[in-house]
């Protein structure tokens, strides 16, 4: 993967176009659209991508795997900072990502939160993001190699989970690993078996609540590495 350069696009221009649009369609989250705003899309996916990079699209970014939609990426984000613990401080505070894939949600996580963890389960993803988060110096993301259907319990508590793949259910890992005042954002089949939804889940003292939110379509999760 090599990135745009000399392809003639207004890249910024786009990126702003990109988050007024965001904007006009419901995310108020300031810092979410801010770190749109800070973090160019079109760096993630192959040059002769750049010119959709900023449409509201997924785009492949190979091994069968999409860079999600930045609505969606919005939407998700939008979401962790209604947590308990993310209202309170302002920000995501420590934050587990299952699904780097390119890590451009990573990177963004990175604009809003005390520290990242994100795990992705192909190597060859794993080492896209590594090379592409290097250029974006963002010194408090850890990327892992592993199956993200385990976490990462070293770092836990998290104040923050979010899911760029979506299985059956939220495995129950995800669930230990949550901080108390901490949030889980993550695609699981939808209640009627038909298709995948939002399923977000807040941890307090008294256990776990759950919400469930939009239908959406996200890349499944897969157990094991590649
Ligand atoms: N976060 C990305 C989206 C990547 S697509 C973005 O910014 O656009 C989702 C990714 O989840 C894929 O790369 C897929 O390989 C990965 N994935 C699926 N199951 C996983 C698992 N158990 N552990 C870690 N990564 C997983």
């Amino acid at each position: 993967m090599t990135p745009a350069s000399g392809l003639g696009l207004d890249t910024p221009a786009m990126q702003r176009r990109m988050v007024e649009r965001l904007r006009l369609d419901g995310v108020h989250c300031e810092p979410v659209l801010q770190a749109m705003l800070a973090v160019p899309r079109h760096h993630f996916v192959d040059s002769a991508l750049a010119a959709q990079a900023y449409e509201d699209t997924s785009l492949p970014i190979g091994l069968g795997q999409t860079i999600s939609k930045p609505s969606v990426v919005a939407r998700m984000m939008e979401w962790l900072f209604l947590g308990a613990n993310a209202r309170r401080q302002g920000h995501l505070g420590k934050v587990m990502e299952i699904g780097t894939g390119c890590g451009y949600q990573a990177a963004l996580l990175a604009q809003v939160a005390r520290q990242v963890t994100s795990i992705e389960r192909l190597q060859p993803l794993h080492e896209l993001a590594r090379r592409q988060l290097a250029r974006q110096s963002a010194m408090h993301i850890q990327l892992l190699y592993g199956d993200g259907m385990l976490g990462h319990p070293p770092r836990a508590p998290y104040d923050s989970i979010v899911s760029a793949a979506g299985g059956e259910d939220v495995p129950p890992t995800w669930l230990a690993q949550l901080a108390v005042g901490g949030r889980l954002v993550a695609p699981a089949r939808s209640p009627d078996g038909r298709g995948q939804v939002l399923v977000v889940i807040d941890r307090t003292d008294q256990g776990f609540h759950r919400t469930v939110g939009e239908m959406v379509q996200f890349v499944p999760l897969k157990s094991g590495v590649c």
